[in-house]
């Protein structure tokens, strides 16, 4: 098996913060926190799992770079003393050996500028910052780029049901992908890796879309006009995080919209270099909304690319024309 030991690797650390994120839950978010719109738990999650993946990393393979979503300059001042107390209280119960400046160092470890050639990790610590904090979907997403390509991708989504059917049964699931091995799902607290696939559904009119919460990451209208367009009938579901890329890549959907809202925004290769490879491996495919291959080795963005589609394959031409219909077509469309 290729990448046997970063799979192993990345798979605990993974799991290591996802512990640490709902931990972090547990103790900090309170209904007084989401009434103040408070996000210091979310920050503190953030923080906490960037230390404890960029750690267990550097001790497993001390040459590789990582892409890492936070860095410690907001956690180093006076004023931040106490989220910083939070963030070392919570690494050192999973990591007791750490004192507090290697635990800062550990974070500013992911400034790597990313790029096209060798090896680097990229890091999204918590993806979903607003679904951690409702109460709802979040992810810890790790992958491994090299020479510009995702070659293993792993989601930690401590809140997705394990059987979208069955919403209120258990959650918390671990998707894993290694290029040219398929993708598997297990439960977070389990050990038992089954293969997962796309759906096979090939009439757009039975399709799901999924798409983010937030109406300021991917326009909500825009996806409803190509929806319309394509006959999809049902209602999308919206979540946050890369738990979409996983939705689809297990079959729960078949489209993942994720329409630009601002024409300046630049995608975050964290955002996506995980799920792009779970839903890669489980049969899915993935564009820009120009229909262009996402380049992960412009930096630590994809500047090449404009939003994205991903989909379980077979509806990709289709759902790709529609978007291309509804954003540059006669339906008044701004070409954003
Ligand atoms: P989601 O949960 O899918 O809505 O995406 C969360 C991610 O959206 C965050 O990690 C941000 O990096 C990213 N984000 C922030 N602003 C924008 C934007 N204007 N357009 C697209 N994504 C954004
Ligand atoms: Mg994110």
């Amino acid at each position: 098996m290729a990448y046997e030991r970063e799979r192993q690797v990345a798979v605990a650390a993974v799991v290591q913060a996802s512990r640490l994120c709902q931990a972090v839950r547990r103790e900090l978010v309170s209904d007084e926190t989401l009434a103040k719109k408070d996000k210091s738990p979310v920050t503190v999650a953030d923080f906490g799992a960037q230390a404890v993946v960029s750690r267990l990393l550097r001790q497993a393979f001390p040459e590789d770079p990582l892409v890492g979503e936070e860095e410690s300059a907001d956690l180093r001042g006076p004023e931040a003393s106490a989220i910083r107390d939070k963030v070392v209280g919570h690494v050192r119960s999973i990591l007791p050996d750490l004192d507090e400046g290697a635990i800062l160092s550990a974070i500013d470890h992911g400034d790597y500028a990313g790029g096209g050639s060798g090896r680097f990790w990229t890091l999204d610590p918590v993806d979903g910052t607003k679904g951690f904090l409702r109460g709802e979907q979040y992810v810890v997403a790790l992958a491994l780029i090299e020479d510009g390509r995702p070659v293993l991708g792993v989601l930690g989504c401590p809140n997705l049901p394990v059987d979208a059917g069955d919403p209120s049964g258990e959650c918390g699931c671990l998707f894993v992908a290694v290029r040219g091995e398929g993708a598997t799902m297990r439960p977070l607290d389990g050990e038992r890796e089954q293969p997962i696939r796309v759906s096979e559904v090939a009439d757009a009119t039975q399709a799901k879309f999924c798409e983010s919460v937030e109406a300021g990451h991917s326009s909500h209208g825009k996806a409803a006009e190509i929806a319309r367009r394509m006959g999809v009938t049902a209602t999308p579901v919206r979540m946050d995080s890369q738990c979409k890329y996983a939705a689809v890549a297990r079959g729960d959907a078949s489209i993942y919209l994720r329409l630009p809202t601002r024409a300046d925004y630049e995608e975050k290769i964290w955002d996506h270099a995980a799920g792009w490879m779970v839903i890669t491996e489980a049969g899915g495919q993935v564009s820009d909304v120009t229909g262009a291959a996402l380049d992960f080795s412009q930096g630590r963005t994809l500047r090449r690319n404009r939003g994205v589609i991903a989909t379980s394959g077979r509806l990709h031409a289709a759902v790709a024309a529609a978007v291309d219909a509804v954003l540059n077509g006669q339906s008044g469309g701004t070409g954003m």
